[in-house]
């Protein structure tokens, strides 16, 4: 059996592809997200790397630099993570045209390279690491040997650039000039670690990837990482450079850790494990908003006064997209270096109130970047600019999700996200028939079994009041441990697990010497309201329990017992419709 540092039973996340969704809302909207990507022509990605190198563009091909002629959409910000999320679509649904998709731009980008190995502006540090990923995923997953070339090439170019051996690497340096090309270089050592473990694995060159290691470890963030593993105060030091220095930016700090996460992997060093813990508990302690979100304005961690002032004033509340795609990748290291289910309840959140609450993008490349949770008015929009990063991160992120709805060990299936799909593993088939969080039960239906004694777990959602578990109707004997409710036996065919995880709406604050902002969230459900400020607080008392004051009128609805206020989940919000999800409180208010 194999186990983990902790001696607990190792937990694995799943391939792509391994799960299949059934109807439902996670369903829907992978199959929105990717309808839309498939409608990209690879052509018109490549239009304005084409002119820049005067390589003639196919007949009809036309640029995506959309109304302001941008450089957004036009090179690495989104190209690499379009490689990674065709090679992935793959994975996932075996579609052909997916693998075309990738195909085609690992075609394109050959012959750019042949010109110029660096793709014009592809060595700016946070575009580099994600063309990396994207040759290397288009080779693992695709299985086109040509673009592990281009990946080697592109190693190669970086590891010769003097930029790249005489980098700064300043503590927050999110590129400054004269050298905006570092721009986030410390999320730079994870596409590389990934680079050399595949270089190894697939017998290519095991001392080339010696080199690389060595060369990505230079590019580990330990400038911040020392400061989280000493435990002090992030709010002691400042960026030393680059745009916005008052704060850390959020996406990228966090994202850093996915490196220490990779690093950790490779090498048990309980360094990487210790910090990744140590900030993953922190950021959801003093920097996680009612959604999940996190970086209340300009994209920054900041201390709790901070974030209030930025819910009262500002509506770039949450860089929904890219932060939400952090969070999946480091919760999915830390279930498996862990096994703790406590590490699904983040994902989950965000899951409700980011990915599932997010509004489809349009067809100029507009998609919704900020989630607005201001106190006076807020609601859904697209960001003004065409192809933002969070365009690159929407279709990666639907690929994790569809993987982390299970997790499996040798001898156990877990249950983490409660989304309509089946699994089929160790010779066990089951699928999960679900309503939640609209209802509070879910059935698990074993469709077929080999008649072995194994474990099915499934995840306590944190904020649940109770939870149940039943066999065939009947209440079943559970293990309860590392956040997970468990039976062990063994299934037959025709078997019904049925699990039910009970939540109530609750109050949930920041909140600063006695006052701050609050909003209303049922389990892992944000719940908004339409109603004028003054209505919500002459029937809601905030001081006082919410449960008590509100009564249910059907699924997530609820109405307050005097008044007419009513809240609804804030991810059934259309576009452009006015909600107010956090409340001003306190002195004054
Ligand atoms: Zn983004």
């Amino acid at each position: 059996m194999a186990v983990c540092e902790c001696g607990k039973e190792k937990v694995q996340v799943f391939d792509y592809g391994a799960i299949e969704m059934q109807d439902g809302a996670f369903k829907r909207s992978f199959a929105e997200c990717y309808r839309y990507y498939m409608g990209i022509s690879v052509d018109d990605m490549l239009y304005e790397l084409r002119k820049k190198f005067k390589i003639a563009n196919a007949e009809g091909a036309k640029t995506l630099a959309g109304e302001k002629g941008s450089w957004f959409g036009l090179g690495g910000n989104v190209l690499g993570q379009w490689l990674q999320a065709y090679a992935r679509f793959y994975a996932v649904t075996g579609e052909e045209a997916a693998k075309d998709k990738a195909d085609a731009m690992i075609a394109g980008f050959k012959q750019i390279m042949e010109i110029d190995s660096e793709i014009g502006d592809g060595l700016f540090m946070y575009f580099f690491e994600k063309y990396l990923r994207g040759f290397v995923d288009c080779f693992v997953y695709c299985k086109n040997e040509d673009a592990l070339v281009l990946a080697d090439r592109f190693v190669d170019a970086a590891m010769r650039s003097p930029v790249y051996c005489n980098a700064k690497r300043r503590l927050g340096d999110n590129g400054t000039p004269p050298v905006p090309v570092e721009i986030e270089w410390y999320t730079i050592a994870e596409s590389l670690y990934f680079y050399a473990d595949v270089k190894q694995a697939y017998g290519k060159d095991g001392e080339r990837a010696e080199k690389v290691r060595k060369f990505a470890k230079e590019f580990e963030y330990r400038q911040f990482w020392d400061i989280v593993y000493r435990g002090e105060n992030i709010f002691n030091y400042s960026p030393i450079s680059g745009q916005n220095t008052a704060y850390f930016h959020s996406y990228s700090h966090l994202n850093s850790f996915n490196s220490a996460a990779y690093a950790y992997k490779d090498t048990q060093d309980p360094y990487y494990l210790e910090i990744v813990k140590k900030f993953y508990a922190y950021m959801r302690e003093k920097q996680e908003l009612i959604t999940g979100g996190y970086g209340a304005h300009l994209e920054w961690l900041m201390p709790i006064t901070g974030q209030i002032n930025a819910i009262e004033n500002f509506h770039d509340s949450f860089e929904t997209q890219c932060c939400s795609y952090a969070v999946y990748r480091l919760s999915e290291w830390l279930m498996e270096f862990t096994g703790e289910g406590g590490y699904g309840n983040w994902p989950e959140k965000l899951l409700y109130n980011a990915t599932l609450a997010s509004i489809p993008m349009d067809e100029a490349g507009h998609v919704q970047y900020y989630s607005d949770l201001n106190v006076g008015h807020a609601c859904k929009f697209l960001h003004e600019n065409t192809w933002t990063c969070c365009t690159g991160t929407r279709p990666l992120l639907m690929c994790e999700l569809s993987r982390f709805v299970y997790l499996h060990s040798e001898t156990g299936l877990y249950v983490n996200l409660f989304v309509p799909s089946a699994v089929e593993y160790g010779g066990l088939r089951v699928r999960m028939e679900s309503e939640y969080p609209r209802e509070q039960t879910v059935f698990l239906h074993i469709e077929a079994s080999d008649g072995r004694e194994r474990e099915i777990y499934f995840r306590i959602p944190e904020h649940a009041k109770r939870v149940q578990l039943a066999i065939n109707g009947k209440a079943a004997s559970y293990i309860r441990q590392n956040g997970w409710l468990g039976v062990r036996g063994v299934f037959r065919e025709g078997d019904v697990l049925q699990y039910t995880a009970e939540s109530v709406p609750e109050w949930d604050r920041l909140e600063c010497m006695g006052e701050g902002v609050v909003g209303l969230r049922c389990g892992a459900v944000v719940l908004a309201t339409e109603s004028p400020v003054e209505e919500v607080k002459g029937c809601l008392n905030f001081e006082e329990e919410a449960a008590p004051q509100l009564i249910r009128t059907e699924g997530l609805t609820f109405r307050a017992k005097s008044g007419k206020v009513v809240f609804s989940p804030y991810m059934d919000y259309p576009k452009g419709k006015n909600y107010h999800v956090y409340f001003r409180y306190g002195r004054g208010y």
